[in-house]
């Protein structure tokens, strides 16, 4: 059992293989068999051709920050030691948005641009999630 206060994902069986690489603190993207399309957040079907033809490709890690907020306060309790805490879209190498947190960054230092990498937090014995943070 675990501690961990604040919401967890439910691994699906189209999910598993992202769950199982980020575990492996490496991050996969879906792709479509058919037509190619990079495929963010896993699903069952492509959502540009209705494939159910899908794999996966590795992702470098690296992309850039599209927009970001930060909060100061109001949050629920068990994200309270978080705070301030960095939302930002993150646009990935591999053409993906994805929503995310920064992590290890004073929010004074965060910038639209900004060149970021995963990192990988494991939170339970079964689940490690991945944020981001300045690239070195
Ligand atoms: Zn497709």
């Amino acid at each position: 059992m675990s501690d961990y206060k604040k919401p967890l994902p439910k691994i699906q069986p189209y999910s598993q293989a992202f769950w199982d690489a980020a575990k492996s603190h490496q991050l996969v993207i879906q792709t479509c068999s058919d037509c190619d399309a990079r495929i963010f957040f896993p699903r069952q079907q492509c959502p540009k051709c209705w494939s159910e033809n899908l794999d996966w490709m590795k992702a470098s890690g690296k992309g850039e920050i599209y927009a970001f907020s930060v909060t100061y306060e109001g949050v629920e309790q068990p994200f309270a030691d978080d705070l301030p805490i960095i939302l930002a879209w993150v646009d990935l190498e591999e053409g993906i948005r994805m929503q995310t947190n920064i992590v290890d960054c004073d929010p004074d230092d965060v910038s639209i641009g900004m060149q970021v990498e995963v990192t990988f937090q494991d939170v339970t014995d079964e689940i490690s999630l991945p944020f981001f943070r300045p690239a070195k």
